[in-house]
């Protein structure tokens, strides 16, 4: 089985062509490499969406919808809804005892956010806690990598850290030394003795060199010594490392090159800036949305040469327009040999020429709503006994098992 992959959107709207181009194209890519898991995060558009929660309950299967239009495929891909799995939340729960509130408040995008969103109150507990929710939603799949962007680099970082802590502190109980113990008897008297010495001289002062030893040792037992178990060596490496077992994994963040996508006004495209073209948007909108689109400012008659570098459209093009294409609407607007109307032409039908296929695909469920329910249930059945497995293992290491 390969390596899984985790990632979620908050569904809030409909997605529009920076959720494609920043994100979906990249998952659906990731569906021929990794086992990935992707989901409809619904909790987390609570934390800015508690007073408008219908919002959430329009959105979420029309996303999934907009997921399967992008490319996904519930064959391959596992699409599940977070609040479908209380698993979540009591891993968000027993990770929050142990997270100190500062690792929280430092996280660069909390206090971002609440600048940004000011219409709204994200003074609450809920959104100070989301990155841990975050965490906790990476953490229970066990996920190898998450693809997220630069802004979101730091969240992951913290799920690092988070599963860190969870290892060192309940990584060792007394069962788990008893094991260890068992394990180190299994070595000759000599050969323990180079261990506990490697592994107090790592301990105490962090020689790599008597980290390499100690792993040397380990590798050694396990070529020769009779009744050697892979256990025994992922017990004496943890022990080694004062690690404890790896209960949780620690994942990894995946940074592919995605692009920014601009919005109808030259900003970044955001569905709460207004300037956003929906995945699925009818084709008369899209061209009425591009057509109305402001140009280089300082062009206000047609004879009057322009700046592409000004220009919202010029965005668009980068995107959009082969290099010929690109070349033809640069020139054309800094001689005024082409009018504005024009060199959206070609941005306008490369829009549409993307959209077609997504329409397509998403059409059979469009009619077929109970389809996608379907595939959601099935999906979250699949995260489930992933979910429910790790649980146990966390409440076994925290001592909830009564
Ligand atoms: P919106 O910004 O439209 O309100 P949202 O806030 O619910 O949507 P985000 O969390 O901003 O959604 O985005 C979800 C994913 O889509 C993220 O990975 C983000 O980087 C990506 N994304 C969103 N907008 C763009 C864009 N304009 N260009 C590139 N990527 C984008
Ligand atoms: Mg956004």
């Amino acid at each position: 089985m390969s390596a899984r992959v985790l990632s979620g959107m908050r569904p809030t709207g409909a997605l529009h062509l920076g959720h494609y181009h920043g994100a979906l194209k990249n998952w659906v890519r990731l569906q021929s490499q990794y086992e990935c898991f992707y989901f409809v995060a619904d909790w987390h558009a609570l934390t800015t969406h508690y007073e408008s929660p219908e919002v959430i309950e329009r959105n979420v299967f029309d996303m999934v919808i907009d997921w399967i239009a992008a490319g996904l495929d519930p064959e391959r891909s596992t699409i599940f809804v977070q609040s479908r799995l209380p698993e979540h939340a009591e891993l968000f729960t027993l990770l929050a005892m142990g997270t100190p509130l500062g690792w929280l408040e430092r996280v660069p995008t909390y206090k971002d956010q609440i600048e940004k969103l000011k219409d709204k109150d994200l003074a609450t507990y809920g959104f100070l806690g989301y990155p841990l929710l975050q965490a906790a939603d990476i953490l229970i799949y066990k996920a190898a990598y998450v693809p997220v962007g630069e802004d979101q680099s730091s969240h992951v970082e913290l799920t690092r850290e988070v599963a860190r802590r969870f290892n060192h502190l309940y990584g060792r109980s007394p069962a788990l030394e008893a094991q260890t113990a068992e394990a180190v008897a299994k070595l000759s008297k000599d050969d323990a003795r180079y261990f506990e010495k490697q592994r107090k001289a790592f301990g105490e002062t962090g020689s790599t060199e008597a980290l390499a030893k100690g792993e040397g040792l380990v590798r050694k037992a396990a070529s020769q010594v009779s009744g050697w178990t892979a256990a025994d060596s992922e017990l004496l490496l943890g022990h080694l490392r004062g690690s404890g077992k790896t209960i949780l994994t620690e994942p990894q963040a995946l940074h592919t090159e995605v692009t920014k996508l601009p919005g109808l006004d030259g900003a970044k495209m955001s569905k709460s800036y207004g300037n956003a073209i929906a995945m699925r948007e009818d084709p008369a909108v899209v061209q009425d949305k591009v057509r109305r689109m402001p140009t280089d400012p300082q062009r206000v008659r047609r004879t009057d040469a322009g700046d592409p570098e000004r220009c919202p459209v010029w965005q668009f093009h980068q995107v959009y327009s082969d290099k010929p294409t690109q070349e033809w609407a640069a020139s054309g607007c800094k001689s005024a040999g082409i009018g504005c109307l024009e060199c959206k032409q070609p941005v306008i039908d490369a829009i549409l020429k993307e959209q077609a296929p997504w329409r397509e695909r998403a059409q059979p469920y469009l009619n077929n709503r109970q389809r996608v329910h379907e595939i959601v249930q099935e999906g979250t059945e699949r995260a489930r006994v992933v979910a429910r497995e790790t649980m146990g293992d966390v409440r076994a290491a925290m001592g909830l098992s009564y």
